[in-house]
């Protein structure tokens, strides 16, 4: 296991912690896509930095995107990840969650129920 470090946002300056909090309990930063760990200082940013600087990928990857190059889209080769993150994997609408289509495009495929941000 990966002993917890304090560390210092290089964003914002505030500190927070990275590593697994118990041996099962892996780093926050597992429930990100994984292939945006190591770029550009994302080791050192905050969980809510390094959030903002992953939604703002996944957001530009996603706008290239077109119903022909969706299937064979790079999301849906990556690692899976176990936990779905507000703001990236879906939001809240009402109380009902509205998956986005980063989501769609991790699963690989159009499962045919007409979800509002389908990119198939
Ligand atoms: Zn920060």
């Amino acid at each position: 296991m990966n002993a917890i470090k304090v560390k210092q946002c290089s964003n914002c300056g505030t500190h927070f912690n990275c590593g697994d909090s118990a041996p099962k309990k892996k780093c926050w930063c597992n429930d990100f896509p994984p292939i945006f760990n190591l770029s550009e200082g994302g080791d050192c940013l905050c969980p809510a930095c390094f959030k903002n600087s992953c939604s703002i990928k996944i957001e530009e990857y996603v706008a290239t995107i077109t119903p022909e190059t969706a299937l064979d889209n790079k999301a849906k080769d990556l690692p899976k990840t176990t936990n779905l993150i507000e703001g990236i994997d879906y939001y809240l609408e009402n109380g009902n969650y509205v998956f986005k289509a980063w989501f769609h495009l991790k699963r690989g495929n159009c499962c045919g129920n007409g979800c509002r941000h389908c990119p198939y």
